[in-house]
């Protein structure tokens, strides 16, 4: 890999950016509330279009109100490299979430334009619309429509919870473009987001170099007893459906801590009748299982089926288990990560290999072209939330981390 060139960025017109958008939505509490296709969203795209007009960009819509800003490379026979991420938010979302990734794009090709520099490839910056999933579900629908995980007019039919479309709301804010979804190709994707986890703050590292994402397998689970009188009922003749799920929460448990770094979790459970003094009878939970590695994620899988059925025999209980989602593991490109790896020993930063616990929109676009992702820490890692914190020096980093990547994988076509 040919070295960069040592193009630094501007840490202060970063910060200074972050926190000017950051008053489209401002909450009280110091958050922002910009939910997908909202007044709010409308006056943050504005700004973000006018921005990259100003530096020269031309600024294309699709119709699913994703936006791409492109500035021409040396060359006209390469696609662009993408950088970017996402400016919508939670409806008590932080200033850091998404927006980081966009903005530090931004910074990224400010720089190149102060500098005079001209990549070989055209450099282009990417919004996708409705990343949160917070108005409308699913998640990523922007990215996910150009990934061809959900059709365009999926996408369009989505609707919040009085109703409105996707396609209404956007029309509203005037962010139905005219260029059909995944007509705006780029080469590859670059995604700077901060790390929404407490792993890169305790290892006392700056940058993550993000490998990929974890897959996730959910699993619906009831178990079956029989309900009965608890005054009147010996213990030893109970089928009793909530101990028996007790015990298999603890198995699940275990799986999780016997494939680390592989998490397995109960996080929602039903108890029938869920009355004192009734012996339950029936009892519905939750499993979600993640692991980077498919073939370990299976294993996860397995281990807990059998330990939920051994549960059930020795307890005389019924049980019925099924898979209800089912997302594979993603693998980012080996090429791009090691352009991250060098973009972050280029500028001196601590870094680390990690993969990512949360969807994001490159994990999509990883399925169609190259893609891979850049973390920076968040403090004690909360996202989702108003008081969501990373230091400017952290994005800072992210972003430089950002450019010195980009001109790495840029470098080949010199
Ligand atoms: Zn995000």
């Amino acid at each position: 890999m040919a070295a960069a060139p040592n193009l630094v960025i501007n840490p202060t017109r970063l910060w200074d950016t972050l926190m000017q958008t950051a008053q489209y939505g401002a909450t009280a509490k110091g958050g922002i509330r910009r939910l997908a296709a909202s007044e709010e969203d409308r006056q943050v795209r504005d700004w973000f279009k006018n921005a990259c007009e100003a530096l020269g960009c031309t600024v294309q819509i699709d119709t699913c109100g994703n936006m791409f800003a492109t500035r021409p490379g040396r060359r006209t026979d390469l696609l662009p490299i993408a950088l970017g991420s996402h400016l919508d938010t939670q409806p008590t979302g932080g200033k850091f979430d998404g927006v980081l990734g966009v903005l530090a794009a931004l910074e990224a090709l400010r720089t190149l334009i102060d500098m005079g520099y001209e990549t070989n490839a055209p450099v282009m910056i990417v919004n996708w619309t409705n990343e949160e999933g917070a108005r409308f579900a699913p998640a990523m629908l922007g990215s996910g429509a150009y990934a061809g995980i959900f059709t365009e007019e999926a996408a369009h039919a989505a609707a919040d919870r009085e109703g409105t479309t996707l396609q209404s709301a956007l029309s509203t804010i005037g962010y139905v473009g005219p260029e059909p979804v995944a007509t705006q190709r780029f080469q590859a994707l670059f995604e700077l987001h901060i790390e929404q986890g407490p792993i890169l703050e305790a290892d006392n590292k700056t940058i993550g170099v993000v490998t990929g994402v974890q897959g996730i397998s959910w699993f619906e689970v009831t178990v079956n007893g029989q309900e009965a009188h608890t005054g009147a009922t010996p213990m030893h003749l109970r089928r009793n459906a909530l101990l028996g799920a007790a015990r298999m929460i603890e198995a699940i448990n275990t799986v999780g801590l016997a494939h680390v770094p592989g998490v397995a979790s109960v996080g929602l459970l039903e108890n029938r009748p869920n009355s004192r003094n009734v012996v339950p009878g029936e009892v519905f939970f939750t499993i979600d299982l993640r692991h980077p590695d498919a073939t370990i994620l299976t294993q996860m899988e397995q281990a807990c089926q059998s330990a939920l059925s051994d549960i059930a025999t020795a307890m005389n209980l019924d049980i019925d288990q099924h898979r209800a989602w089912h997302s594979p593991p993603v693998l980012f490109s080996p090429a791009m990560i090691a352009c991250v790896r060098q973009g972050a020993t280029q500028a001196g930063l601590p870094a680390r290999d990690i993969t990512s616990g949360a969807g994001h929109d490159a994990a999509y676009i990883a399925r169609i072209v190259p893609a891979t992702m850049i973390f920076v820490p968040c403090l004690n890692g909360v996202s989702h939330n108003e008081a969501e914190s990373a230091t400017p020096q952290d994005c800072a980093a992210g972003a430089q981390v950002l450019l010195n990547a980009l001109l790495g994988y840029d470098g080949q076509f010199g």
